[in-house]
């Protein structure tokens, strides 16, 4: 029994360190060892308590799953529930108005405004009859495309009030890729702004609208357009309309109705890291109820208490499960910032954690490397002291990653929660409870109670302890997605048909010698030298482990005498790297990474090339794409970079690797 994939990945990972939670933060922590054993018992019973605990019904469901029509489920059935209802309206009634729901920080200095949810309460009501007022009703998909500001919750919020299905689309894509959401999705409205501050500057976003509704046919009947910046806009007569006025022409109060559980709530096109991008879409009642459940039992938010952040933006699946639907309705208050973490300095993260006293920060792992890159003097000059708990997602964090986040940002005292899931998954699935967890660097440790996940080997035999394979998830989930936007048939194709009857998460991993899970990457990264399966996620973190890296993207490159041969791409520690690693002909650095690389996997690891990068191509949401990468340690021309932040980073690697041949 051989796994294709990931035959004979060496157990590269020798990490035994473990953090168990301190006693005191044990004893306060919402998630508790003893539901593992109660969700073993009778899973389907356990997300039954969850639903009734965290979600109110307008009316209770009477059965909680059915899986007979698998691969799609149907949870809570019977259950009626509104999302907005949940995330505003309850925390009101129940007394909570007062609290803070938003404390928004916009990227310039100065700009805030905290918002609470007897504020927002009000907004999602006029928001929700504005758009009624423009003929949006239950079942009408609307586009939302819009900076990071509190317009965007109230936006998202408002159609989920009505039943409308959302579906942002992240401000920072093109009008092309705006163009082909829309149309996929089918919306009749689009809400965004004049436009977002950046970098210190006011950038655009309304053109952006207007070049994806001029370039053809679209369902689209109204534009409603935010003042953010103030900055002009072309305006189309008849279509157009300012969201101030659209809302204050609007009536205060908006009674919600109550959707069938099964209602979708919205449809998220995932990030394109691997391809074409497809348009999950999940269902009201089981995204809520898990959504809510996670962010009390993995973030362990305690609402009456903790100051959250989310750094995540509202287009990606973590923003919309983590910032707008898990944590609110919990009734949390959190942080939501505008800007980018070096704007106007590159301490502007903890400054808001110093002012916000922010209590539980949850960032991605493309971001901890980027502050490990700018040195620890930055994070030391500000009071992080309030911080008690940190979580990761978005990609595998390297164990060095996870260790400098702990010491340098949670003073070697908070917890930290890697937390594996996907745009698909809708919530968290495998991380450790922060408060049971005897927490490994750089493994996700195990599914969350109520979550059955395996890494099975080509015959989707489960591997036995130290082996590799494919990541599945074994039984039905509440926020699994419903499906494919219009294509059933690419649901069970992409997600069901590699093996029978599980669903496929597309990621490799790897069991420990405990039988905790490393989430390794796609399955695609993984690579074939000589004979000997490598990930490369564990040679970039043995890059990452050598004092002198910050960041590494390794990849796989045909080479005619051991098949694929390790190309691996460096960024370098800003306050460790002398002026010859940096300018100099670098030949003593690379080979002094090269035998770092043998140390901690072994000779056959070591890489064939070492190239010191200024960046790396990522996507919008921060994840590396090697595809990319490999197409220039090929030499071969570069493929579609049309969901890369920064195609220009493409164009300097390219250069610099013809230089170096
Ligand atoms: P596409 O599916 O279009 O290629 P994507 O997979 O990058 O895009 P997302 O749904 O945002 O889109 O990302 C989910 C993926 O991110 C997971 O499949 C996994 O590869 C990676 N990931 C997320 N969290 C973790 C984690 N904690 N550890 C390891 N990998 C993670
Ligand atoms: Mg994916």
């Amino acid at each position: 029994m051989t796994t294709e994939a990931t035959e004979g990945i060496q157990a590269l990972l020798h990490e035994k360190r473990t953090f168990p939670p301190s006693a005191e933060f044990a004893a306060q922590a919402n998630g508790t060892a003893e539901m593992y054993d109660r969700a073993d018992a009778d899973r389907e019973a356990f997300w039954a308590e969850q639903a009734r605990k965290y979600v109110r019904w307008e009316t209770d469901f009477d059965q909680t799953l059915d899986w007979s029509g698998a691969p799609f489920s149907k949870w809570f059935l019977g259950g009626r529930l509104n999302a907005c209802v949940n995330a505003v309206d309850k925390h009101v009634e129940a007394g909570n108005g007062d609290r803070v729901a938003i404390h928004f920080v916009g990227e310039p200095e100065g700009d805030t405004r905290d918002i609470t949810y007897a504020d927002l309460h009000g907004q999602v009501q006029k928001a929700a009859n504005a758009l009624a007022d423009l003929g949006v009703g239950q079942g009408d998909a609307v586009a939302i495309y819009l900076p990071m500001i509190p317009e965007a919750v109230v936006a998202m919020l408002a159609c989920a009030r009505l039943g409308a299905p959302h579906t942002v689309v992240f401000g920072g894509f093109s009008a092309d890729a705006l163009r082909s959401r829309i149309a996929d999705a089918g919306a009749k409205v689009v809400i965004t702004a004049d436009g977002g501050w950046r970098r210190g500057k006011p950038g655009a976003l309304k053109p952006a609208v207007d070049a994806a509704l001029d370039s053809g046919e679209h369902p689209v009947e109204k534009v409603l357009v935010v003042r953010r910046t103030g900055q002009d806009v072309p305006w189309t007569d008849g279509r157009d309309q300012w969201w101030d006025d659209a809302l204050a022409a609007a009536a205060d109060t908006h009674e919600a109705q109550a959707f069938d559980a099964e209602h979708p709530l919205f449809i998220l096109y995932t990030s394109g890291t691997t391809g074409k991008p497809k348009g999950v879409f999940h269902a009201t009642g089981g995204y809520l109820v898990q959504n809510a459940y996670t962010s009390s039992v993995v973030l362990d938010i305690h609402p009456e208490s903790d100051v959250y952040w989310c750094t995540a933006d509202i287009g990606w699946v973590t923003g919309h499960s983590y910032i707008v639907y898990g944590p609110m309705t919990l009734g949390a208050t959190q942080v939501m910032y505008e800007g980018t973490p070096d704007t106007p300095h590159q301490g502007r993260f903890w400054e808001i954690v110093q002012e916000a006293g922010v209590t539980v920060l949850y960032t991605a792992p493309t971001a901890i490397r980027t502050f490990m890159k700018w040195g620890t003097d930055i994070p030391a000059k500000f009071d992080l002291s309030s911080l008690r708990l940190l979580g990761s997602v978005g990609e595998p964090i390297n164990p060095e990653a996870w260790m400098w986040y702990r010491e340098h940002i949670g003073g070697d005292r908070t917890p930290i929660v890697d937390t594996w899931w996907q745009t698909e998954t809708g919530a968290i699935m495998i991380s450790p409870l922060p408060g049971v967890t005897q927490a490994r660097p750089g493994s996700a440790m195990r599914p969350i109670p109520g979550v059955v996940a395996e890494v099975v080997d080509d015959a989707g035999q489960p591997v036995g302890n130290g082996q590799g394979g494919y990541l599945v998830i074994t039984e039905p989930w509440p926020s699994m997605l419903r499906g494919v936007w219009g294509d059933p048939e690419r649901y069970r194709e992409t997600y069901w048909s590699r093996f029978e009857g599980v669903y496929f998460a597309g990621d490799g991993a790897k069991l420990d010698d405990d039988g905790n899970i490393w989430v390794l990457g796609r399955v695609d990264d993984v690579m074939n030298v000589s004979g000997h399966r490598m990930s490369t996620a564990e040679i970039e973190s043995a890059l990452v482990s050598h004092p002198k890296v910050a960041e590494a993207a390794v990849v796989g490159a045909a080479d005619a005498m051991t098949g694929q041969a390790i190309c691996a791409f460096v960024i370098l520690r800003e306050d460790v790297i002398s002026e010859a690693d940096e300018h100099g002909e670098g030949a003593e650095l690379v080979a002094e990474l090269r035998a770092h690389v043998a140390k901690e996997i072994g000779p056959i690891a070591k890489p064939r090339q070492i190239m010191v990068v200024a960046e790396l191509p990522k996507t919008r949401s921060g994840k590396i794409m090697r595809r990319l990468l490999k197409d220039v340690a090929e030499n071969r021309e570069v493929g579609d970079v049309t969901t890369l932040a920064d195609s220009s980073v493409m164009d300097l690697i390219s250069a610099g690797m013809d230089k170096g041949d």
